[in-house]
C-alpha cells in the first residue's frame, strides 16, 4: 500500500487545507445536498465516475472528504470513508465483500451490535460464522473453511481487553485469500495502525476518541484505494448510511486534538489502575497494559500505548453492593460509550439478564477521561468504601 510519510499533526492540522477561501482557518461547512456544472459536458464526466467526482451528498461532499482524507492518512490507508456511525462501518465493510452462503470467522467477544448483526442480520442472508477466542492465531487456522471470506478481528475487545496477534493474522488470511477487518476503536491510529501488520480494512467508531467529545455519532473505514471504492459503490451509496457536512465538521475539530488526548487519556489510566490494584475489594483488572494481564508482551509489541477504557471485577456478588459503588461516584457519569473527555461507569450488571453467569455481575468497566487522575483516584476509594 502506497503511502507518504506524513507526522500526525501535518495531517491534523494542514493536510488538504493548503488553499482555504478568504485565508480561514478553518474549513467551511458545505452544507449542500447537490453540485451544478456548468456544461453538459463536464456533467456527463462526473456522472461516468461519482467516487471521483462531486455530484450528490450522498456520494462525496468536500467536508465529509478532508476528513476522511486526514484518517486515512492517520491510519496509513490510501482511502477512507467516512459513514453515519461505526455500526455501518462495521456492516458496510463487511457486507461489501459476501455473498450468501459465505462464511466468517470473528473475535467472540466483539462489540454487542456486531455480534447482533452475525447472530441475527447476516444469518437471514445465509452467511455463517464462528466465533473463535482470539488470543491464538492458530485456532483461527483451524476454523478457515474453503467459504470463509473474512476474518473479523477487535484488538482489545472493549470488555473483556484480549488483544490478537494482527501480523500472525494477516499472513495466515492472506496464505487463504481471506480478508481481515479490525475494529481498531479503543487503541486509535496513535497507538495502532493494523494496516502496517498486513490487516485488509480498519474500522472506526468516529463516535469515541476520533469525535472524542461525546457529541457526534460517525464511523469510519479505512483501506486500499480498491477496497475503499468497491464499498463506495456497492453498500455506501445503496444502504445510504450517509454522513453529513456537520458531523463531519464536528469530527474534524475533534481530531485536531487526537495526539494530545491519547497520551493524557493512557498517563491518567495507569495512574488509576496503579491505585487499583492495591485494593483488596478489587479482584481482576483487564487492560493490555496492567504489567500483571498476561498478554501485556504483545500489547507492548503490537500497540505504542493504551487508552483510557478498561475493566475490573468487584469482590461483591450483590447487584446492591455495585449499585452503591457507581451511585457514590461524583466524577464518573454512568452511561455506555467512551472516548470523550469525561470519565465514565458502566457496570456490566446493567445489561445482564438473569440467565446471565454470576462472574458476570462484578464486571464493571470504567472510561478514564481527561480529569486530573487524582480527582478520580479519590472518588473511586470513597465510592469502595460504600461497599461492606
Ligand atoms: C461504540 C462502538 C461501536 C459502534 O459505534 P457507533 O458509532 O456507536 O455505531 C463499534 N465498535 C466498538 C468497539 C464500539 O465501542
Amino acid at each position: 500500500m502506497e503511502t507518504k510519510n506524513y507526522k500526525v499533526t501535518e495531517i491534523l492540522h494542514h493536510l488538504g487545507e493548503e488553499d482555504l477561501p478568504f485565508g480561514a482557518v478553518n474549513p467551511p461547512i458545505f452544507q449542500t445536498s447537490i453540485f451544478s456544472f456548468k456544461t453538459f459536458a463536464d456533467f456527463k464526466k462526473a456522472m461516468q465516475d461519482e467516487t471521483s467526482h462531486y455530484i450528490y451528498s450522498r456520494g462525496n461532499n468536500p467536508t465529509v472528504n478532508l476528513v476522511e482524507e486526514k484518517i486515512a492518512e492517520l491510519e496509513h490507508g490510501e482511502k477512507a470513508k467516512l459513514v453515519s456511525s461505526g455500526v455501518a462501518a462495521i456492516a458496510g465493510s463487511m457486507m461489501a465483500f459476501l455473498e450468501s452462503g459465505d462464511h466468517v470467522i470473528s473475535v467472540r467477544d466483539v462489540y454487542s451490535w456486531t455480534k447482533t448483526l452475525l447472530d441475527r442480520y447476516l444469518k437471514r442472508f445465509n452467511v455463517t460464522h464462528t466465533y473463535v477466542e482470539g488470543t491464538d492465531p492458530e485456532e483461527i487456522e483451524r476454523n478457515i473453511n474453503e467459504n470463509t471470506k473474512i476474518i473479523y478481528l477487535e484488538s482489545p475487545t472493549t470488555f473483556s481487553f484480549k488483544i490478537q496477534d494482527l501480523k500472525r493474522i494477516a499472513e495466515i488470511a492472506k496464505k487463504h485469500g481471506i480478508k481481515t477487518i479490525i475494529d481498531n476503536s479503543w487503541a486509535t491510529p496513535i497507538f495502532q495502525n493494523p494496516l502496517d501488520y498486513g490487516i485488509d480494512l480498519v474500522v472506526h467508531s468516529v463516535s469515541k476518541y476520533l469525535g472524542g467529545h461525546s457529541d457526534v455519532v460517525a464511523g469510519v473505514i479505512v483501506g486500499s484505494k480498491e477496497d475503499i471504492l468497491h464499498i463506495f459503490t456497492t453498500e455506501f451509496q445503496n444502504i445510504g448510511t450517509v454522513p453529513d457536512p456537520f458531523m463531519a465538521w464536528l469530527v474534524l475539530r475533534g481530531l485536531r486534538t487526537l495526539h494530545i488526548r491519547m497520551p493524557i487519556h493512557y498517563e491518567n489510566t495507569l495512574k488509576v489502575i496503579d491505585f487499583l490494584k492495591n485494593e483488596e475489594k478489587i479482584t481482576e483488572i483487564n487492560y493490555p497494559f496492567f504489567e500483571r494481564n498476561p498478554q501485556y508482551e504483545l500489547a507492548k509489541k503490537e500497540m505504542r500505548g493504551g487508552s483510557g477504557l478498561f475493566s475490573f471485577k468487584i469482590k461483591t456478588t450483590s447487584e446492591d453492593d455495585i449499585a452503591k459503588f457507581t451511585d457514590s461516584l461524583k466524577f464518573f457519569k454512568l452511561a455506555v460509550s467512551w472516548g470523550g473527555y469525561e470519565s465514565l461507569v458502566m457496570p456490566s450488571a446493567v445489561s445482564r439478564s438473569s440467565s446471565d453467569d454470576k462472574d458476570k455481575l462484578s464486571l464493571v468497566r470504567v472510561h478514564i477521561g481527561l480529569e486530573e487522575p487524582d480527582l478520580l483516584i479519590d472518588d473511586l476509594k470513597e465510592a469502595l468504601l460504600q461497599i461492606s
